[in-house]
């Protein structure tokens, strides 16, 4: 059955219809697939009142019994996966087949957590005869999370599988835009035999949303994906109420290539992974910096590639890269290209929107750029890719570290040495090398300055869902 589903509300294990807010845009053809239903503030104290029930049941359920439950709404996303990805596809564009990969990705966050869980190990402490020091991990309680639209379904996951696999409970509000697979996951855990409360999911005014959530003394964890402006917003709320937060913000990721490795299939890979979710990925390669014996080779190969990339409506199967999102993005492209290209960028490839219907923007290859140019200083979040040359390794080091962002990074080469001076010398929360792969369940995902706060994924993931309390214990 393939079918955008019907949009509600899910609190204390029930859905509930509410008023009906924007529409949701199909950004192939901008047409309406649905009205986001819009929380009011009772909904909002009924879905707090339901997360301190859940959180009562579920911090008391052994952490077997919830990874059983977590691992069998996986099962079921896994049985879904088509209609899950035809849904997300409808509201976010992404070609069909990368929204498979999304739900299994998320499966597999919920997966990974499901078993972690279970390894919240505490420690008893050596000490003096007579007492005994225990440090113990206890779920934080209720998390009040904010999930975009690039991801619609394993966005939603990271934060869903932290708070639950630890215990806590947790309300999400999910992005406007692309409510659809937020309400997969919802109707997983549902089936799946989740408790009522322990997952909420709303909509609404996002700022409305959080100022309401995020002092309520029932709050106890903030985690929030989404822009770095927003990101500080919410983080300054958090702190008034002494509240601790996660923060996955954004990032420009720097690519430094080696003259050591070939160039050409070096360009193609790296071409065809920008255009992965048409650029909208957080650690999207965008800033690419090649050592000049090989820019020449590597620009005209990444440009060659980039004109071959097939856009079009993600449900084609011959479809490479979807449209963007939203209007939003075809503006700040626009913008940027057209700032890149004043200051002396020359344009290798795209450029322009696509047609007039339909959020579509070819994969756009700027090279020469100054330093000044906003496109290199601004996320594009887009199908951008930026291709300078540079003279040394350290050239390359200072430039991707000249920036406020430090999320992913990526160099390629063939020499050991040059891999640890990058990944020693790189200021971001991931690097990668001879790979375009910044993050999977079972490593830490996360940023450094201002591409954030924390950890998702791996087992620093889960830490931010727990508290550790000392217990000392004096024998009587
Ligand atoms: P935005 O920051 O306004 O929105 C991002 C998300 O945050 C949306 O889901 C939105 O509903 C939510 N949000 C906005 N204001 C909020 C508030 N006061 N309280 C709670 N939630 C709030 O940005 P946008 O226009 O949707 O996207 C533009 C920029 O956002 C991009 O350029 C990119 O830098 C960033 N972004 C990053 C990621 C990521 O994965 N890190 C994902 C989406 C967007």
């Amino acid at each position: 059955m393939t079918q955008y589903p019907d949009l509600q509300l899910y609190i204390g294990g029930a859905w509930k219809k509410a008023a009906e807010g924007q529409p949701v845009l199909n950004p192939a053809d901008e047409s309406v697939i649905g009205m986001v239903p819009i929380a009011s503030r009772s909904d909002l104290d009924a879905a707090l009142a339901a997360a301190a029930d859940g959180f009562r049941t579920w911090s008391r359920t052994s952490p077997a019994k919830r990874a059983e439950v977590m691992l069998r709404a996986a099962r079921l996303m896994r049985e879904r996966v088509e209609e899950i990805a035809y849904a997300i596809t409808l509201e976010h564009g992404k070609p069909i087949a990368q929204a498979r990969l999304e739900v299994v990705r998320g499966c597999e966050f919920f997966e990974w957590d499901a078993a972690e869980g279970q390894r919240t190990y505490g420690r008893l402490i050596p000490s003096e005869p007579g007492i005994k020091y225990i440090v113990m991990h206890q779920p934080i309680g209720m998390v009040a999370a904010f999930s975009p639209w690039n991801f619609p379904l394993s966005q939603p996951a990271r934060k869903i599988g932290g708070a639950l696999a630890t215990g806590c409970s947790i309300i999400l509000k999910a992005a406007e835009e692309t409510p659809a697979g937020a309400i997969h996951i919802a109707r997983a855990f549902h089936d799946a035999g989740l408790p009522p409360g322990v997952l909420n999911l709303v909509f609404g005014v996002p700022s409305e949303i959080s100022e309401y959530l995020i002092p309520k003394d029932q709050t106890r964890l903030i985690a929030f994906t989404g822009s770095t402006a927003v990101g500080k917003k919410l983080t300054e709320m958090a702190a008034r109420h002494m509240k601790p937060v996660l923060m996955e913000l954004g990032g420009h990721a720097p690519v430094i290539v080696c003259d050591d490795v070939e160039p050409v299939v070096t360009a193609i890979t790296s071409a065809i992974r920008k255009a992965r979710n048409s650029g909208q990925v957080c650690t999207s390669p965008t800033r690419f910096y090649v050592q000049k014996p090989l820019y020449d080779a590597f620009s005209k190969a990444f440009a060659e590639k980039a004109r071959t990339v097939t856009v079009g409506n993600g449900l084609n199967s011959c479809t490479q890269m979807g449209p963007l999102a939203n209007h939003r993005r075809i503006e700040a492209l626009e913008t940027l290209v057209a700032d890149a290209k004043a200051k002396g960028a020359r344009v290798l490839a795209g450029g322009e929107r696509l047609g007039n219907r339909g959020y579509f923007f070819p994969l756009t290859v700027l090279a020469d750029l100054p330093d000044d140019a906003r496109a290199m200083r601004e996320e594009p979040f887009g199908p951008l890719a930026l291709i300078n040359p540079v003279s040394s390794i350290d050239e390359a080091i200072e430039k991707a570290n000249a920036l406020p962002f430090g999320l992913a990074a990526y160099a390629f080469t063939h020499s050991a040495r040059n891999a640890d001076r990058l990944a020693e010398g790189i200021e971001a929360g991931n690097v990668s090398i001879n790979t375009l792969e910044a993050s999977v369940a079972e490593t830490p995902f996360g940023g450094v300055k201002e591409s954030g706060y924390g950890r998702e994924g791996g087992m620093e993931g889960l830490s931010h869902y727990t508290i550790i309390k000392n217990v000392s214990h004096r024998m009587m």
